[in-house]
C-alpha cells in the first residue's frame, strides 16, 4: 500500500438536533451528492465541495460507519499500529462516533469486539493477548485513568513522560490491563471515566477540553513457529476543535485553548507533512504530547483514520467549514 493509503479520512454529519429544531436553529445546510462529496451551503448562491474518502450522512449507523473502520482492525492484528480519530468542535458527535451509547455503541466497542472475534478465529494458529490503558492529555500533560491513584487521591498528579523505546513509543509507569473479554473492557473504560471527572467542576466542559485515548496493546505469538506480532490501537476523542473568542477567555481557559489549538495544529502538521511526503522531509512529531504519543501509528508502518464530525446546522457553518478544511488539508 502506498503512503497516501495509510492515511483515510471520513466526515461525519450528525443529525439535527431535538433541541435545535424546537429553538428554531434546526436549518440545515449540508448536502450529499455522492458517497464521497458533502456540499455546504454558505448562502443561498454559493456552496462549498468537500471530497473525503467517505461521508456519512445523518441517517448513517454506527454500523454502517464502523464499515469504514474495519479493515484496520483486520490491520491490527496484522501487526500494523493505527490510530483512528474524532476531530470536530464541541457537539458535532464525536463521544457518539467512538463510545456511543448503550443502544448504539461505537467505535471503540465495535473495535474491541472484532479483535476479540477475529483473534478466536485465528488461534489455531496464532495466540493473541490483549491490554488495555486509557490516558488522558490535558494541558500537554498525559494522566493515567487507569492507575488506582488516578482515583484514590482525588487529584491530578504530575502526568506521564513519553519516549522512545527500542520497539516503538512508550509511557513508563502507564497502567496496562490484561483483557479478554467486553465485560472486562467496559468495567475498566468504566473506571477510567470516573478518573476523568476527577477534580473537574464539570465533565461535559473538561472533556471538550481534553483528548481521550484508549490504547490496545496486542501480542501474538504464533502456534507453529514461535514467531510474535506486536501491534496498538489507538482509539482517540479529541478535544474540541472550535476557537476560542479571544474576549471570552483569560487565565486558566485561555491556557487550555492555547494548549488545544497546539496539538490539533501539530496533528495536522503532521498528517499533511505525512500525506505529500517528499523523501527525506521532516514530519514534526515532537511538536506535541499527542503526535509524539502516537508517532508509530502516524509514521510510515502505521496506519490513520480520521473522522470529521460536523454538524448540519446553519448557526454551526463557520466551524463545520473550519472543520472540513483541516480534514481536507489531511489528505
Ligand atoms: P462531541 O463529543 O463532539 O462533543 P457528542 O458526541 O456528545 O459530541 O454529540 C452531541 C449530541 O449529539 C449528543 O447528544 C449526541 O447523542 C448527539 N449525536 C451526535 N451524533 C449523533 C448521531 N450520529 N446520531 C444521533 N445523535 C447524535
Ligand atoms: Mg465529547
Amino acid at each position: 500500500m502506498d503512503l497516501q493509503g495509510n492515511i483515510r479520512v471520513l466526515a461525519r454529519v450528525r443529525p439535527v438536533l431535538e433541541v435545535e429544531r424546537n429553538s428554531g436553529q434546526g436549518t440545515d445546510v449540508t448536502e450529499f451528492p455522492t458517497e464521497v462529496e458533502l456540499l455546504v451551503k454558505r448562502d443561498e448562491a454559493t456552496r462549498s465541495a468537500f471530497e473525503f474518502d467517505r461521508v456519512f450522512p445523518p441517517s448513517s449507523t454506527q454500523e454502517q460507519v464502523f464499515e469504514g473502520v474495519h479493515p484496520l482492525i483486520v490491520s491490527v492484528l496484522d501487526g500494523f499500529d493505527v490510530a483512528i480519530f474524532a476531530y470536530g468542535q464541541t457537539g458535532s458527535g464525536k463521544t457518539f462516533t467512538m463510545e456511543g451509547d448503550a443502544a448504539n455503541p461505537g467505535v471503540n466497542t465495535r473495535a474491541m469486539q472484532t479483535l476479540f472475534e477475529l483473534g478466536r478465529q485465528r488461534s489455531n494458529d496464532i495466540n493473541y493477548t490483549f491490554t488495555l490503558s486509557v490516558l488522558e492529555i490535558y494541558n500537554e500533560s498525559i494522566y493515567d485513568l487507569l492507575s488506582d491513584s488516578a482515583t484514590t487521591k482525588g487529584e491530578r498528579g504530575r502526568g506521564l513522560d513519553i519516549r522512545q523505546g527500542a520497539a516503538g513509543i512508550i509511557v513508563p509507569g502507564l497502567a496496562a490491563v490484561e483483557v479478554d473479554s467486553m465485560e472486562m473492557v467496559t468495567a475498566q473504560l468504566e473506571q477510567a471515566n470516573k478518573a476523568r471527572a476527577v477534580g473537574s467542576h464539570d465533565m461535559n466542559e473538561h472533556s471538550s477540553r481534553s483528548h481521550m485515548i484508549v490504547c490496545i496493546h496486542v501480542n501474538g505469538v504464533n502456534a507453529h513457529n514461535g514467531a510474535a506480532t506486536r501491534a496498538k490501537l489507538n482509539l482517540i476523542d479529541l478535544a474540541g476543535s472550535e476557537r476560542v473568542g479571544k474576549t471570552d477567555a483569560s487565565g486558566d481557559r485561555l491556557k487550555e485553548a492555547q494548549n488545544i489549538n497546539r496539538s490539533l495544529s501539530a496533528l495536522g502538521d503532521v498528517i499533511a507533512a505525512l500525506a505529500t511526503r517528499s523523501k527525506g522531509s521532516h514530519i514534526p512529531f515532537r511538536n506535541s504530547k499527542l503526535t509524539y504519543l502516537l508517532q508509530d501509528c502516524l509514521s510510515g508502518g502505521g496506519k490513520t483514520l480520521m473522522f470529521c464530525n460536523v454538524s448540519p446546522a446553519a448557526y454551526n457553518l463557520g466551524e463545520t467549514i473550519c472543520s472540513l478544511n483541516f480534514a481536507a488539508r489531511c489528505r
